[in-house]
This record gives structure tokens, C-alpha cells and sequence, in this order.
């Protein structure tokens, strides 16, 4: 499989190749040049099977160039190994045709472990037969950057540098970044908002001799092998609930547009999926875009679901693609216009998305009041960016197609928020709970890109 740019003007690459650079040379996203298939039968067949060989039915078409069978097979194995439940991503009913798909069994609890720790396995096989070491630098609102230190630590081909937002993510989300030991990782509090971390990251992949003089990859959800490693429990989940043979819906709590544009792919590879619905927060420039008001970036609120405060989702550059009828320069001239504030999305391009996509936003009293009313009505604890998907899923549901809300992180790791909305605290699984007692190591910087750079050239090994 060979990916391309949406941007059109980035060299051809293979999987292998468009994993270690994250960003197009050209600022574009990587896609396969062509979405592979799974035919009914297919599909049907992943019923009653592992979640690993799920995982290895539906990614092996893209990956196929880059690695032996075996060699994915094993990586499959060793990144989800970490996770304590054997379903990795359990399904639980939460209402009449209304199901939650848990997915904070991994070693961070958050939905980003399933991406990253597949990365991890990746990146560390394929350095390994090239004899080559990189640099990875992210930028998070507070999951990204855990799951993506808990999977690279300890590595030896891998430095990792995480910015985030200083004072802007929660308690176990820094201590998630800020108390593993490993010397080749580093957490970087910086004095900025999330976006002006993304900006940043951005502009170090267009300073193209820092970029090659340290070997810069990224693992940022504008990876491609970030997007593919989500596919999977779509078709898990669905396969579980009767697909092929009916249809199903999800409801996704959306900040990057990563997560849910990973449904849009599967959706693409053949599962019937009913609607595609985007949850946000009161940083709603998915919801406006969707609701015919142009795509144009507002400031960013905090709230009490961090990991979505965002006002540019760097993955609806890949949607804008396929809307746009994958023209190219077209999206090029979208980007430029977004640098000077936001465009127009044409009436074409949005009622392709409208195929596929629906939307609702929820305010911050709407979450709290969800937290409570979930947890009184079904038991279930919701973190914050759950309870926005449970409460839009409920709004939204119909009545013949069930709906699938993508719980994304477990409610311990915004205690302050579920406690205040639900009068529970919800305790750190066993496994982690000494996660309050150990010490942090976090270097705190201006957000001058400048400075970040020195920073990261000071601590590689020349
Ligand atoms: C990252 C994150 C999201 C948003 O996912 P995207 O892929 O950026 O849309 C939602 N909820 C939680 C808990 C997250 O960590």
C-alpha cells in the first residue's frame, strides 16, 4: 500500500515510511492511496474472534508491505498485552439500543492507549531492522502524551518530548507524563494553550533542518498508524452487535477528529454503519462547521473535558479530503485560508460529510447533569468526554439502529469533575494507585518555539 498527502505535493510513501514521519512534507496528512475492502463474508467471519485477530484481519491490508505476517502478528500481541480486561475494548448496554464501548482498559486509561501502544511495538521492529534512532515530539491536552511516554518508555531508539499545556491538563494526567523514570522520555509543561503546543509541533515539522537534524518523528493523532490502530474496534464492536447482518451507529466525543474519522475509514472498508455522530464540548468548531456555519477557529475554553478543548482538528483535514473529492489542491487552499482564521466549507463537500457525519455540542452543565443521570440510570460512572457522547447518543438515537458511544477515558482520571457531578469518587484501579505518591520530573518552558527547540537538541545523545 503506498499513502499519499492530501495535500498532493509530498513524496508517495509506504506505511512503514509515513508511520516515522507523521506530517507530510508538504504540511498535508497521509491516506492509503486507496481504502482496502472487506467484503460481507469477511466481516461476518470476525465475529466470535480475539480482539488481536480482529486487529490483525482489518490492519493487515495496510501494513502488509512493511512487515512479515508474523512479525504483525507479534506486535498485535505484545500491545495489547498490558490491557486488564480480555475483551481490550468490553461493550456494556447502558439503555434500550444504546451501548457503551469501553475503552480505558490499557495502561493509561484512556482510549489513546490502543493506538499508541501499537505504535510503540511498530516503531521499535521497524528502527530496529533500519539500525536507526529517532526523535518523537507530541503535543497533548493531557492523554496523547501519557499514553505515548507509557509506551516508548525504556526504548533504546527512541527519545520522547511531550508538550502540554501547563496547568491545563488533571492531576493523573501530569503525573501520568510527569513520574516515569526512563531517561529517554521528557515532559515539557508549556506556557500555552493546547493549540499553541500543536503550533508548535507543526512548526518544528516545517523547520525542515531541525526536523532532519534530530530525526524528527511524530505520534500525534495525525499519524496515520494512530488512525488505523482505531479502525479495529469498530468493527469489533459492531461485529458483536449483529454487523454485517444490520447496521450500527456511533456517537464519538471528538476534539482531533482522529478517533472518529477512524470510523469513517472502517465505514469506508465496507461495515455498515448507519451515522457517525460528533460529540463536542463547548469547543464546538466541529459542531458549527456540521451545522453549515464554515469552519472557523474561536479561543479555546478550558473545561471540564480537557482532552477535547481544542478549536483545529488536525485530522478534518482528511475528511475535508475525502468530502472534496480528493482534490488536493483544493485542500491546500482550505489550509492556507484556515492559517488567516477559517473558511467555507461548499455545499458539495458538506453534504458529503452529511452522508456520514451528524453532530451536537453539550455544556458544561449538560455534562455534569449527564454524569448524574447516567450513573443513576444504567450504574455507570462516565469520565467527562464519555458523558458528552452518552448525552448526544441519547439525543440522537433512533429507535431501529443500535448506538455505540465510545467511552474514551475511565471517570479516575478527572475524579475532581465526575465527584462534583456525581457525589462519587472514583477510585484509580489497584494497579495504579500509588500514581499519588511518586515523583515527578517535568521541565517547565515558554511557548517560543525557539526555546523548545534548544531544549530538545540539548537532552538527545549527539
Ligand atoms: C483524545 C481524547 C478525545 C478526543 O479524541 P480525538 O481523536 O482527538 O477526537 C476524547 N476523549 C478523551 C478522553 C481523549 O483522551
Amino acid at each position: 500500500m503506498k499513502y499519499i498527502s492530501t495535500r498532493g505535493q509530498a513524496p508517495e510513501l509506504s506505511f512503514e515510511e509515513a508511520m516515522l514521519t507523521g506530517l507530510a512534507r508538504d504540511g498535508g496528512l497521509y491516506l492509503p492511496a486507496e481504502i482496502p475492502q472487506l467484503s460481507h463474508d469477511e466481516i461476518a467471519a470476525l465475529a466470535g474472534q480475539s480482539y488481536e485477530e480482529i486487529a490483525f484481519r482489518v490492519m493487515w491490508p495496510y501494513v502488509s508491505g512493511s512487515f512479515s505476517e508474523q512479525e504483525f502478528r507479534d506486535i498485535i500481541s505484545r500491545a495489547y498485552a498490558g490491557f486488564d480486561h480480555d475483551a481490550r475494548a468490553p461493550l456494556k448496554q447502558l439503555n434500550e439500543n444504546h451501548f457503551l464501548l469501553e475503552l480505558f482498559h490499557g495502561p493509561t486509561l484512556a482510549f489513546k492507549d490502543f493506538a499508541m501502544q501499537l505504535i510503540g511495538q511498530l516503531f521499535q521492529v521497524a528502527l530496529k531492522k533500519r539500525g536507526e534512532r529517532v526523535t518523537i515530539v507530541g503535543a497533548t491536552s493531557g492523554d496523547t502524551g501519557s499514553a505515548a511516554i507509557e509506551a516508548f518508555r525504556g526504548l533504546d531508539a527512541v527519545d520522547v518530548f511531550i508538550l502540554y499545556p501547563h496547568g491545563r491538563v488533571s492531576e493523573v494526567q501530569r503525573r501520568q507524563m510527569t513520574t516515569p523514570a526512563d531517561s529517554n522520555v521528557h515532559a515539557l509543561a508549556v506556557d500555552g494553550d493546547f493549540d499553541d503546543c500543536q503550533a508548535a509541533l507543526k512548526d518544528m515539522f516545517n523547520d525542515f533542518d531541525f526536523r532532519d537534524g534530530v530525526r524528527l518523528a511524530g505520534v500525534n493523532s495525525i499519524n496515520f498508524a494512530r488512525v488505523l490502530a482505531q479502525i479495529v474496534y469498530y468493527f469489533s464492536a459492531a461485529v458483536s452487535l449483529g454487523a454485517p447482518h444490520r447496521k450500527v451507529s456511533f456517537t464519538v466525543p471528538t476534539g482531533n477528529f482522529g478517533d472518529i474519522f477512524a470510523g469513517y475509514l472502517a465505514k469506508r472498508m465496507g461495515l455498515p454503519i448507519d451515522r457517525l455522530v460528533v460529540a463536542t464540548n463547548q469547543n464546538d468548531i466541529l459542531h458549527r462547521c456540521l451545522s453549515g456555519q464554515g469552519y472557523h477557529k474561536g479561543d479555546t475554553i478550558p473545561s471540564i473535558s480537557p482532552s477535547m478543548d481544542i478549536q483545529v482538528s488536525s485530522n478534518f483535514e482528511r475528511a475535508l479530503y475525502y468530502a472534496y473529492d480528493q482534490d488536493s489542491r483544493a485542500i491546500a487552499a482550505l489550509m492556507d485560508e484556515l492559517k488567516a482564521g477559517g473558511f467555507d466549507v461548499s455545499q458539495g463537500a458538506l453534504q458529503a460529510l452529511h452522508e456520514s457525519f451528524d453532530s451536537g455540542r453539550v455544556s458544561e452543565d449538560e455534562t455534569m447533569a449527564a454524569i448524574k443521570s447516567t450513573l443513576a440510570s444504567s450504574g455507570e460512572l462516565l469520565c467527562p468526554h464519555s458523558a458528552i457522547g452518552a448525552k448526544v447518543a441519547e439525543d440522537q438515537r433512533k429507535s431501529d439502529v443500535p448506538m455505540i458511544t465510545l467511552a474514551t477515558a475511565h471517570p479516575a482520571k478527572f475524579p475532581a469533575a465526575v465527584e462534583k457531578a456525581s457525589g462519587v469518587f472514583p477510585p484509580l484501579p489497584p494497579r495504579m494507585s500509588d500514581l499519588y505518591e511518586r515523583s515527578e520530573r517535568v521541565t517547565r518552558i515558554a511557548n517560543d518555539l525557539g526555546t523548545i527547540q534548544e531544549h530538545i537538541k540539548g537532552h538527545i545523545p549527539a
